[in-house]
């Protein structure tokens, strides 16, 4: 999605190429977006008020129990199925006003006023360190679509990579951006103990480094930061630009 061939360097023909450091090391930074990048529950919760605003609240709960519905079914959050779910078995007798207006809110909500405090200048900071790389699971018709709404493609150059679930797919992570090193920034615990561990399946040796920010649900749950795959764990994501390459991975 949105991936590209051509490295544009520096331009100027000085220093490492884009992504390099100054001694011939690559590294990529891969960033999660759901309360990494941007704080998603927040959003949604406006997104909530709006949908109730819009349905009433027993519809609007209805339209709740089919987006968990269908993320237990899909095991990925996906508003295009709970949409189209919504009004084929939840509210069948509903005008074309009232669906296209519902399907407007969810398609056109204004991610980009959900970014954290310095998300994009951190990431640019991060561009400058290694490449950036947006590694997000969601649907893949409507996470594309709010990564790009929210600004973030073209902070990271357009080099966005969406799947279901992120550690199946370390294979093609690697094949498409090669690296000496990865950094994961993420608030999943989880995600970051699966994908050290996918990482070593398809490209053992390869350091890694895994970084916690302490933002949203998961990250606040206890013992989050004692996961296996976490070496590193900020309270945000813009703390990152505090800090450089060996201060991000402890490589010398
Ligand atoms: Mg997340």
């Amino acid at each position: 999605m949105g991936e590209r061939t051509t490295d544009p360097g520096h331009g100027d023909g000085s220093g490492p190429p884009h992504g390099w450091d100054r001694s011939g090391r690559r590294t990529v930074f891969l960033l999660d977006v759901d309360n990494t990048l941007l704080d998603n529950d927040a959003a949604k919760a406006e997104l909530g008020r709006r949908i109730r605003d819009h349905l009433g609240a027993v519809a609007a709960e209805r339209f709740w129990g089919v987006y968990e519905e269908v993320r237990t079914e899909a095991t990925v959050v996906s508003y295009p199925l709970t949409l189209a779910r919504y009004w084929e078995e939840a509210d069948p007798t509903a005008t074309v006003a009232i669906r296209a207006a519902l399907a407007d809110l969810v398609v056109e909500f204004p991610y980009a006023d959900f970014l954290y405090p310095g998300a994009l200048e951190t990431v640019a900071h991060l561009c400058r360190l290694g490449r950036a790389v947006v590694l997000s699971d969601g649907d893949p018709a409507y996470q594309p679509s709010k990564i790009a709404r929210a600004g973030i493609d073209e902070a990271v150059d357009g080099f966005v990579l969406v799947y279901g679930h992120k550690e199946e797919h370390l294979r093609e992570i690697t094949a498409a951006f090669p690296a000496d090193r990865y950094v994961l920034v993420e608030d999943k615990p989880d995600n970051l103990t699966k994908v050290r561990a996918a990482l070593a399946a398809v490209s053992p040796g390869t350091p890694f480094t895994g970084v916690l920010v302490r933002q949203g649900k998961y990250a606040a749950a206890p013992g989050a930061a004692d996961v296996h795959g976490v070496d590193l764990v900020l309270d945000a994501f813009g703390d990152l630009r505090g800090l450089d390459l060996a201060g991000i991975t402890g490589a010398r």
